[in-house]
């Protein structure tokens, strides 16, 4: 037997004899399978006297096991995890990574009743007092020292994250805004006119040349720019974004970094992928999704109208790769008759009370089409919320003038209908006093601001996104959406394991107020639109493949609606998202409850 199976098997000896005295991999079904079910009938019949949170843990860890070993499953992850735990305590090893072990490891664990989530993170080294020996105003204040304490520690993870608003973040800015000045001929007046941010985005090889002479890129992303440029690949950095980014690659500015500058595997996928990426890159289905040409619809109540697709500043997540164009391409722009036809077709349909305008970015487009769009929704009697979908609060929010906001203001009309922006933070260090600005402008207007956030790996660290969610409601943003980085191939080095998403959630976004922790996690399923991630109706998992990769069957959100076919996503493993985040100089430890997620 090799070593990496003996603590597996130390933990559930009676399933390593069960499996090792198995014949066939049916009869090793069969048993181990009766096993557990005698396991649960014992710990049911005997809760009462286990830990509850350890019952819980036990609880979804049997559930696992028992969906592991499910042949229906098997075939649904077309893989056979059983046959490789039978295999590996027969003849003391299997094809299997160690992130596949590990993941068996923790299960047994879990059903052990082992599961090694005490202390917490969080609260490591302290006790909690026995609060139901204390009643009254005692009871009260020894609550209140522990809260204080959890709070304490807390702010020593959120202070990792300072935002563009800290004096010395400010600082170091401004110098960095007067080297883009500087190197662009411009001045201040230029710095806050968005014609001439506009004008200067970084997108072509003089453009490169004058990011180099600014910052100092790492060599991998000056290879992958170079390729990127050199095939045609979109790229593009706004000068307001590039100087929120420190002259040397440094841990404060990795998140920005990695957003804009795409990794050369990325680049690679979309070089081979030119001539079909409408098709192998479309991730989402919209091309099975668009009733008209500009919409897109999943859902009965809503559709989203694409009138342009480009940005000014590329993000290399972004889920339309497929069809984003360089920034500021002429053919990024819809004609008028395509515009006209999509909005026809809003006015057709009664069912529409909710629009986004999105595309790429439709802040964009000048403030006549602006105004034009908006006043064709604003005739249509059904549609209540007017939605627009813009990063430029981020990558340029000189773009938010007083005269787009009187455009804004006139049909933000309560009692009508709604206006609202959609924008797409990532991180804390985004924020500056140009983007709390741009937010009061609207803000003023008494229309709100929503968040979307893709938890990538990039802002995934403990409490990183608690930070952007305390810096967000002190600018007036609402946190909206976390969505889960999709492991698109070509973008596997920035997803992060759905068991994350759901730990940040419990053990982070929980400690916020309620009103700070508004975002909703989310899977978008393929074809079929976003599945809530805590709601344990919506998935399940149902694998783990030999590289230790999960399996989820995911039941899209109208299942209780129609029977729709279930989709199938195998994750990236939890044990090579742990090695990444030690390459950073994380502490894996810190994250081992990640393990009892799923
Ligand atoms: S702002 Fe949105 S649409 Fe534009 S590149 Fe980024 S993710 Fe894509």
């Amino acid at each position: 037997m090799t070593n990496r199976w003996q603590r597996c098997w130390d933990v559930a000896p009676e399933i390593y004899l069960l499996l090792k005295e198995s014949d066939s991999l049916e009869a090793a079904r069969d048993v181990v399978v009766g096993y557990l079910q005698s396991l649960d009938w014992t710990h049911r019949r005997e809760a009462a006297e286990m830990d509850p949170w350890d019952y819980v843990l036990f609880n979804e860890g049997l559930e696992c096991l028992k969906n592991l070993f499910s042949p229906r499953n098997e075939r649904a992850a077309k893989n056979s995890s059983l046959e490789q735990l039978w295999r590996a305590a027969a003849t003391g090893d299997a094809e299997v990574s160690d992130d596949f072990v590990d993941e068996f490891f923790h299960l047994f664990k879990a059903v052990k009743v082992q599961a090694d989530v005490y202390p917490s993170m969080l609260m490591e080294g302290t006790t909690a007092p026995d609060f139901t020996k204390y009643e009254g105003r005692e009871a009260g204040k020894r609550r209140s020292d522990y809260l204080d304490e959890m709070a304490r520690r807390m702010d020593e993870h959120l202070s990792r994250y300072r935002s563009g608003l800290d004096p010395e973040v400010a600082r170091k800015r401004a110098e960095n805004r007067e080297r883009v000045l500087a190197l662009l001929g411009g001045d201040e007046g230029d710095w806050h006119d968005w014609r001439w941010q506009f004008r200067h985005v970084f997108k072509d090889e003089l453009g490169l040349s004058q990011i180099r002479e600014i910052i100092n890129l790492s060599p991998d992303h000056d290879r992958s720019i170079s390729l990127a440029l050199e095939k045609g690949v979109p790229f593009g950095v706004t000068p307001h974004y590039l100087h929120l980014m420190d002259e040397d690659p440094s841990d404060q500015d990795f998140a920005l970094r990695q957003q804009v500058f795409p990794p050369l595997k990325y680049v690679q996928k979309m070089i081979a992928h030119r001539g079909d990426r409408k098709v192998a890159l479309d991730f989402m289905r919209e091309r099975d999704t668009s009733p008209e040409e500009l919409v897109t619809r999943r859902y009965p109540r809503v559709a989203i109208i694409k009138p342009y697709d480009s940005c000014p500043q590329i993000c290399v997540y972004c889920q339309r790769n497929w069809e984003i164009t360089s920034p500021f391409m002429p053919s990024a722009m819809a004609s008028e008759a395509e515009i006209d036809g999509a909005l026809d077709w809003y006015a057709e349909h009664e069912a529409m009370m909710d629009v986004l305008v999105t595309g790429g970015d439709p802040l964009v487009m000048n403030d006549g089409l602006i105004d034009r769009i908006l006043g064709r929704l604003a005739e249509m009697d059904q549609i209540l919320s007017i939605r627009i979908a813009t990063r430029t609060p981020v990558t340029v929010p000189q773009r938010i003038t007083e005269e787009l906001c009187e455009i804004f203001g006139s049909y933000h009309d309560l009692g009508r209908r709604s206006l609202s922006v959609v924008t797409h933070f990532m991180h804390p260090r985004e924020v500056t006093a140009e983007t709390v600005e741009a937010i009061r402008r609207i803000r003023v207007l008494g229309m709100d601001v929503y968040n979307q956030q893709v938890f990538t790996f990039a802002n995934s660290r403990r409490f990183e996104t608690a930070a952007l969610r305390i810096v967000l409601k002190k600018i007036g943003v609402d946190p909206y959406y976390t969505f889960n980085m999709k492991g698109k191939s070509e973008m596997e080095e920035y997803a992060v394991p759905i068991a994350r998403i759901l730990q940040e959630r419990k053990e982070e976004a929980r400690l916020l107020p309620g009103i700070f922790r508004t975002d909703e996690p989310v899977f978008n399923v393929p074809f079929l639109g976003k599945d809530h991630l805590r709601a344990w109706q919506n998935h399940e998992i149902i694998g783990i493949q030999p590289d230790g990769r999960r399996t989820y069957r995911f039941l899209p959100w109208e299942k209780n609606i129609v029977q729709v076919k279930p989709y199938i996503y195998d994750d990236v493993s939890i044990g090579g998202y742990l090695r990444r985040l030690r390459e950073r100089g994380e502490d894996p430890e810190k994250y081992r409850s990640i393990w009892y997620y799923y």
